[in-house]
């Protein structure tokens, strides 16, 4: 059994949290929103009255927020009232930078520290079957791997500080645009006559095969499963893809690395989030590229 500390009760961070009691580990948990606080108090988690009352004791400190603003604001209050050897680990996804600073911030006090953003969803967190990529020093990700196992089922240390982060907003770059690549291939088949299982049986086995096919096919019939089945209810939220797509676009800014597809693929998704689409999930940018909502579609 560890002590845990775990910051951030929302969407993800409650069943993440929920997990690691399941686990049998000790949590002490916190989130500015008091209703949150109640609702983890039903769900069996210790709540704490602030982020330092959670650090006190903890031998991991788990952080789980919205932005890379919030990790270092808790970060900077929790990194001093934390015993000495507490290991913290950010799970949030945010700005590479931003994760960088916060591994300093933690070497500073002689702590060890992880990024550990996860892809997953709220239904990955609520079945602890949720991929951790982590990024910092090979003993701190020993430390945490057994702690990660109970909230997911495939942990990987992709290298030294801001790596996690790096490999989540590459995927999610592959991912914003190949959806969009697939669903524009549907929007030209309509218009030229094509069904859209006759190019799903042709580009599934061919080589315009990818996951935002196969797995997510935007258009509904092929893949039964897919968001578009179920009038595109998320899933994964065109809001959260966007954040993605920004935290790349300041990743190559910042790196001056040449990023044009993931850079139009933003733009997109804030054409999408503009028409008050951010809630969808994101394979219905489809309806953008037809330049028709779902529910004006015939
Ligand atoms: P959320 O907004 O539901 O939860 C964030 C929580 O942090 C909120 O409850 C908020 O009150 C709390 N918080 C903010 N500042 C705080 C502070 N100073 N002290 C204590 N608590 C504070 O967001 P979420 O959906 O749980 O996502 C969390 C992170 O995980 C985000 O970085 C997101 O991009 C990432 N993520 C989300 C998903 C998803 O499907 N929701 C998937 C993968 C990654």
């Amino acid at each position: 059994m560890t002590a845990i500390a775990f910051i951030g009760l929302g969407n993800m961070g409650a069943p993440m949290a929920e997990n690691l009691v399941k686990a049998g580990h000790r949590v002490l948990a916190f989130d500015l929103v008091p209703f949150l606080r109640d609702a983890a108090k039903e769900r069996g988690i210790s709540v704490a009255s602030s982020s330092v009352e959670a650090v006190q004791g903890a031998d991991i400190v788990v952080t789980m927020l919205p932005a890379g603003r919030h990790v270092i604001e808790v970060w900077s209050a929790a990194l001093p009232a934390a015993r000495p050897g507490a290991l913290f680990i950010d799970c949030s996804t945010i700005d590479v930078e931003s994760a960088r600073k916060a591994h300093v911030m933690a070497g500073e006090r002689a702590l060890p520290s992880l990024d550990a953003p996860v892809s997953g969803g709220t239904g990955g967190a609520k079945a602890a079957t949720l991929t951790f990529m982590a990024g910092g020093e090979e003993a701190a990700f020993a430390r945490a791997k057994p702690i990660l196992e109970a909230m997911g089922k495939k942990i990987v240390h992709c290298g030294t500080a801001g790596a996690g982060q790096a490999a989540k907003i590459c995927n999610n770059m592959i991912l914003g645009v190949s959806m969009i690549a697939v669903g524009e291939a549907f929007v030209l088949a309509e218009k030229l006559g094509l069904s859209h299982q006759a190019l799903f049986d042709v580009a599934s086995t061919s080589s315009g095969q990818c996951w935002s096919l196969t797995t997510y096919c935007p258009v509904p019939g092929p893949v039964p499963s897919s968001p578009a089945n179920s009038g595109y209810k998320p899933g994964f939220a065109a809001n959260l893809m966007l954040k993605d797509l920004k935290l790349a676009q300041e990743a190559a800014q910042a790196s001056g690395a040449s990023t044009p597809l993931g850079a139009l693929a933003a733009q997109l998704y804030g054409l999408y989030a503009a028409w008050g689409e951010g809630g969808s999930d994101f394979s219905g940018i489809i309806h953008l590229i037809r330049g028709k909502s779902e529910q004006s579609r015939d």
